[in-house]
């Protein structure tokens, strides 16, 4: 079975670079694609347990994901990102440096 931690750790770095490459303003086919590869990302991901509490976060409408704009879906990534952050104990990310992590850049 995969590791867990580095499955985790690559699966964030395509996440969030997918927010940080989203168009500024998308178009409805491009949300519409956005939104079905979270939905098919949410139940394909190989950790199951994992899986599962990232789809019933998901739930809330809350926290249904937000793709209308690269600053929203960004903003929604880290979000979800942080919720998996506090239940493993880590702690969480200001969300308002999403950006200059993941897209005008930083080293880890
Ligand atoms: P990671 O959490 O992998 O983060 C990588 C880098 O992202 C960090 O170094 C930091 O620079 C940046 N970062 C951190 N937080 C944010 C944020 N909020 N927004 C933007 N950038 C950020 N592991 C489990 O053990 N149990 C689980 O239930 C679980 N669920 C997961 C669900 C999903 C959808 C995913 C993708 C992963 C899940 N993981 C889970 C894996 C877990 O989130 C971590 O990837 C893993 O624990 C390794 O953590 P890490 O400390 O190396 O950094």
């Amino acid at each position: 079975p995969p590791d867990v931690d580095e499955l985790g750790r690559s699966s964030w770095n395509l996440l969030h670079t997918i927010t940080a490459n989203y168009p500024v303003s998308p178009s409805p086919q491009q949300q519409h694609d956005a939104r079905s590869f979270i939905s098919s990302f949410s139940r394909l991901y190989p950790c199951w347990v994992c899986a599962e509490d990232f789809q019933q976060w998901m739930k809330d409408e809350r926290n249904a994901p937000r793709v209308s704009s690269r600053q929203e879906f960004g903003r929604w990534m880290c979000e979800a990102h942080n919720e998996v952050n506090v239940k493993l104990g880590k702690e969480s990310f200001n969300c308002d440096r999403w950006e200059e992590r993941w897209r005008t850049g930083w080293k880890d």
